[in-house]
């Protein structure tokens, strides 16, 4: 039976459920979901890493500067959040193999849910000898770098929705048709969302989880830094983002269920004030094109293009991709939290 179709029989069994509930079955689900199963990385949708070698060897040098930074300690555990196909880890760990100490000092941490994607990245990483963990509160404790390229944007979003005066949340039912419809809730909306302005409010709860788990890192004297690169307003807060890609073409998010990536803005203004709450450093927002222009961007392409003459017009259209304001230069920000102590990341300045 489709997703579509068991979603259908859930819904008319126990009622309707909440978008982020809808989102973690259509992305989550062990038989149908999106990401277990048929990840589009590439078709359905691009990333930076993906785009250029650039953004992953930028990343490598900075991990291995904060690094640095930290007292070059001889153990780190060096983790990715939803690392896709090992792309840009691949690229981080080839732009460091010159860093003797950081390369022995690193043990490698894949924080991936999908079965499909674990399996490609153990074998583009498999020199690395990689540890899998199901959730970041699974890696070890100590001197930790957290990386995390367009993973926020897959938390489960809760929207509400003001009508008459009265925040609802939005739910996914069932129209007389039996399709998939969206509809309103009864039950009031969270304090947080009733003080936002708008018409539409969207909350992921994974912010918080996340930062609780930094939170006790940090109470634990752990020393980390965590660098999180994704789309989003830097203030603003999203109101409805909820949307759906399905071979580089946008979707309807209740067409295909499990067929297509769902994704959501990712609220930096919210993740900074939890992680500030929490007692942790924030570094940014700042655009990726500024981040990746203060980390030698110019620099890198120059290189690269000395010595790859031939390549010289993919390496400068993949490098205006990342970087130009109307590419994904300024839609993409890049926040870093860190635990109290160390000096400013490279890259914010
Ligand atoms: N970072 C990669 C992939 C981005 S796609 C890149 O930039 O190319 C999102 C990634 O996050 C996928 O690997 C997906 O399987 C993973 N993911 C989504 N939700 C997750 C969760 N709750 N826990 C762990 N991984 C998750």
């Amino acid at each position: 039976m489709s997703l579509k179709n068991r979603l259908a029989g859930m819904i008319s069994a126990t009622g309707p459920m909440p978008v982020s509930a809808y989102m973690t079955h259509c992305l989550h689900d062990p038989v149908d979901g999106y990401y277990a199963t048929r990840p589009g990385l590439g078709a359905d949708f691009t990333t930076a890493p993906e785009t250029s070698q650039i953004f992953g060897e930028l990343i490598g040098l900075w991990a291995a500067h904060e690094w640095q930074a930290m007292g070059a300690p001889d153990e780190l555990s060096l983790v990715e959040l939803g690392p896709g196909r090992g792309v840009m880890m691949a690229d981080t760990l080839r732009a460091t193999t010159r860093f003797d100490e950081f390369q022995s000092a690193k043990r490698l941490h894949l924080v991936e849910a999908s079965p499909a994607l674990r399996n490609a990245q153990a074998d583009r990483l498999s020199a690395f000898d990689p540890v899998f963990d199901d959730e970041l509160s699974d890696v070890s404790t100590g001197h930790t770098i957290i990386l995390a390229n367009e993973y926020l944007d897959c938390l489960p979003a809760r929207q509400f929705v003001k009508e008459s005066g009265e925040w609802r949340e939005r739910v996914v039912g069932l129209a007389q048709s039996g399709e998939l419809a969206f509809g309103l809730a009864v039950d009031r909306a969270p304090q947080e969302v009733a003080e936002a302005g708008g018409g539409a409010a969207e909350v992921q709860p994974g912010l918080e989880m996340l930062v609780d788990d930094l939170k006790a890192r940090a109470d634990a004297g752990d020393t980390f830094r965590a660098l999180f690169i994704d789309y989003g307003p830097d203030t603003a807060a999203p109101g409805d983002s909820l949307r759906a890609y399905q071979a580089g073409e946008q979707v309807s998010p209740l067409a295909a269920p499990g067929l297509s990536d769902l994704t959501v803005d990712v609220d930096f203004g919210r993740l900074k004030r939890l992680a500030r709450s929490a007692g942790l450093q924030v570094d940014g927002p700042v655009t990726q094109g500024g981040f990746l222009g203060a980390l030698g961007v110019q620099q890198r392409l120059n290189t690269l293009i000395k010595h790859q003459p031939d390549s010289a017009e993919a390496l400068f259209r993949g490098t205006n991709t990342l970087v130009n304001p109307s590419e994904m230069g300024a839609r993409f920000k890049v926040i870093c939290l860190s635990s109290q102590g160390l000096p400013p990341p490279a890259g914010f300045g």
